[in-house]
């Protein structure tokens, strides 16, 4: 069970549709780098592998996988870091419940999931199985900040088969909705600490102290904040809108982060739940909570829990029909905006609403005008100024528009997103304090029952790191340099404080504004409308947002960014777009055979990451390869190449195809290498000659249900049989 030495690149095996498309890319991947001397292999980060490596215990010794999470975590910071990373599950609850299903189905002695945990064991089992949920890989992966980009191929590409865009108009109704009181960006102190410190923090209440965290422990300079969110206000906000969008005519819509704020999202969208229900919840609460319901686990668990109680059902019915119509996820299927916390996602969501023109869908399988609520107002003013911006001048032109890039700090859990160990729901009402060491109250707020807390910090380091970046791009492509930071919220102004002095020192002050993210959306909208670029550094949370707000407006999606992760300790970490799995790519190979999952991404991550390597391994022969990728992603994009999204097509298979081929042929043609020419030049044309037998092969595939054995932890060979039913191809590949 335990892996053999490191690759020279690390491939993570993941999840959904891009672990389908691994199982047809990666022995191309292969077959090509051994050519350079270069080993890739695969280190498993999917739900299914992390649930495995977390209960060795319950497994019988060949069941038994190694805990290559934890692996990856140190080897993020050696120097000899090289390893691309695809996008992987980050679980909500239903999702991971589902998997460890499966896993039990096909014979993994896994303990049940419990929701209430009442013996040591379930409390035990639960203690681990919560350590898997929400965003629990790319915080140990990112020991380094974020470059994000789209290669100007990508860009090009784009600009020269602009995408449709849906029509804004001034009359749209569409809004979004902020508390902008009481709320995490309100209520947010801040500071910067001037010694190493230990801290803990307590709650304070009538009855005497509760430590609610122990053992926290900060270097000097890190910037620690602590906020918290109303519970009274997020539910009279909530109500407030529920009611006004009624009014207004149009849909309700809740745009979280569930995922990746696993601890708070969740229980704000449950307010959410229960205020949308509240009648239903004011005459059935305590019957339902005895059948298991937890507001937070949607409306799609509620409905399931309560299935047979039909009394509670017609109740459920009598307040829909009097609330405002919802958002849809899937109209067809009834699913609603608030059936899973995981279902809308605001980075996605809201971009893909932006770009449609303002509009969801709803029940009535239309699209209508929508409000959009977003609880917190620290980040809502992004889309709100993006909505009245293209309200006022209309749909962007992807044709001529300019581009957006990012540096965004991440490194070492920065900001909200490293967040969830020191975020709690409020049990009782009092003063909850962040006491340093030497006894300090570092920061103190008064809180009621419910209210959501948390501390959020950013180290000093990984902030130097970040701006430095960033004074290498400005520099590496002139562009307008906008630091999105907010001079009136506590946590950004201790960051201004970091900023000025270092670009001062550097000489470059004149290089970069500083403005808050309603102001530099702004001021990014009207720069990339003219044509021209700019370059957004930004916080965590909004180098999420913007890589995918920017790309779906430029691209139609941010599957295609270049996303380099430049390691602190000198290693690389390539992220293949800035996307997600795509569920809905997985049920359309099941049910067709057709896979749209587009690999652009992934082709982006493995040119950089062979050129890394030529740098750090002195492998010239790994730089030829690397740029022969790039030469044929340029191919796949301006020969047409990419997956369509309609079975009978050519998909995802098809376009490995022409990755491959591209590759070869750039690589028979180059000069550098005369040993590659050689290697390659029978693979091209082996490749070229038996073009219409493998594109025949791959479309007699399609059409008919797929079976891969399995969703979370498919059967190896039924996927790659699944996936590779070209025999031709895979004889050329080897
Ligand atoms: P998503 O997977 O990015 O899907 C949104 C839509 O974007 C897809 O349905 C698809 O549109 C399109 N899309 C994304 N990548 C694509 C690609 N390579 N080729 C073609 N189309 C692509 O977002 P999500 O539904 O919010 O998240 C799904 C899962 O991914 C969740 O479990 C989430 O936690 C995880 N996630 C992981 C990461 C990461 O590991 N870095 C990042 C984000 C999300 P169409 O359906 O219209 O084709
Ligand atoms: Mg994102």
């Amino acid at each position: 069970m335990a892996n053999t030495s490191t690759p020279d690149i690390v491939y993570t095996k993941v999840d959904e549709a891009p672990e389908l498309a691994s199982a047809s890319l990666l022995p191309i991947i292969r077959r090509f780098a051994s050519a350079a001397g270069v080993s890739v292999d695969t280190r498993d980060i999917s739900l299914a592998g992390r649930i495995l490596a977390a209960f060795p215990d319950h497994l019988t010794e060949d069941q038994r996988v190694s805990d290559d999470l934890a692996e990856l975590g140190e080897l993020v910071k050696t120097p000899g870091a090289n390893v691309i990373k695809l996008p992987n599950i980050s679980a909500s609850e239903p999702q991971l419940v589902a998997a460890i299903k499966e896993l039990q189905g096909q014979g993994y002695a896994l303990p049940d999931y419990a929701y209430d945990p009442k013996t040591e064991d379930e409390k035990a089992a639960r203690a681990r199985y919560d350590t898997l949920k929400g965003s629990a890989v790319n915080p140990v992966l990112r020991e380094g900040n974020s470059d994000r980009r789209a290669a100007a191929a990508v860009k090009t590409f784009a600009q020269n088969n602009p995408h449709r865009m849906g029509e804004w108009s001034a009359d749209s109704k569409t809004r979004v909705a902020t508390m902008g009181a009481d709320d995490f960006f309100s209520n947010e102190k801040s500071a910067t600490l001037p010694k190493d410190s230990g801290a803990k923090i307590v709650l304070e209440t009538a009855g005497g102290e509760t430590v609610l965290k122990d053992g926290l422990s900060y270097p000097a300079g890190t910037v620690v904040d602590a906020t918290y969110m109303s519970a009274k206000a997020l539910d009279a906000f909530l109500a407030e809108e529920i009611e006004k969008t009624k009014a207004e005519g149009i849909l309700f819509s809740l745009h979280m982060k569930a995922t990746m704020m696993k601890v708070s999202d969740p229980i704000i969208f449950g307010h959410a739940v229960q205020q949308f229900l509240a009648p239903v919840f004011e005459q059935y609460g305590s019957e339902m909570k005895a059948l298991g319901v937890s507001p937070d686990a949607g409306l799609g668990d509620l409905l399931e829990r309560v299935k047979d109680k039909p009394e509670i059902l017609k109740a459920i019915d009598a307040c829909m029909a009097d609330r405002p119509a919802m958002y849809m996820v899937n109209s067809d299927k009834g699913i609603t905006n608030l059936h899973v916390p995981s279902d809308v996602i605001i980075d996605a969501s809201m971009p893909a609403l932006i770009r449609g023109g303002g509009k969801g869908w709803g029940p009535d399988n239309k699209e209508h005008d929508a409000v959009c609520v977003i609880p917190d107002s620290s980040y809502a003013t992004v889309y709100d100024e993006a909505i009245s911006f293209f309200k006022a001048t209309g749909k962007l032109n992807p044709a001529t528009a300019g581009t957006v890039q990012n540096i965004g700090l991440m490194a070492q859990k920065a900001e909200e997103y490293g967040s969830h160990p020191t975020t709690f729901e409020i049990p009782e009402g009092g003063t909850v304090k962040m006491i340093l060491d030497d006894g300090t109250v570092l920061h103190e707020h008064s809180v009621a029952a419910g209210d959501i807390w948390r501390s959020a910090s950013a180290r000093k380091a990984p902030i130097e790191d970040w701006i430095t970046l960033a004074i290498e791009r400005q520099k590496a492509t002139g562009y307008r340099a906008i630091f999105w930071l907010d001079a009136t919220r506590a946590h950004d102004a201790e960051l201004i404080s970091y900023v000025t002095p270092i670009l001062e020192a550097a000489g470059v002050a004149d290089k970069f504004e500083i403005m808050a993210p309603r102001e530099a959306t702004r001021a990014s909208l009207e720069t990339i409308t003219k044509g021209e670029n700019t370059i957004a550094i930004t916080g965590n949370v909004l180098r999420d947002y913007l890589t995918d707000l920017f790309p779906i407006l430029e691209l139609a999606t941010s599957a295609k960014m270049l996303s380099i992760v430049k390691l602190m300790n000198g290693g690389g970490l390539f992220e293949t777009g800035a996307g997600g799995s795509a569920p809905k790519h997985v049920q359309q190979l099941q049910e067709q055979n057709h896979l749209r999952w587009d690999s652009l991404g992934e082709f982006c991550a493995l040119g950089e990451s062979l050129k890394f390597l030529a740098e750090t391994h002195d492998n010239a022969r790994a730089r030829v390869l690397g740029e022969a990728v790039e030469a044929a992603t340029q191919g796949v994009l301006d020969h047409g190449r990419s997956p369509s999204r309609k079975v009978g097509e050519p998909d995802n298979r098809d376009s490995h195809y022409w990755f491959a081929r591209y590759w070869a042929e750039a690589l028979a043609a180059q000069s550098d290498d005369a040993a590659l020419t050689e290697e390659f030049g029978p693979v091209a044309k082996a490749l070229a000659e038996n073009e219409a037998k493998i594109v025949g092969e791959l479309a007699a595939a399609q059409g008919s249900p797929a079976d891969t054995g399995g969703y979370y932890h498919p059967d190896l060979e039924k996927l790659a049989a699944v996936m590779r039913p070209s025999a031709t191809l895979n004889e050329i590949i080897g």
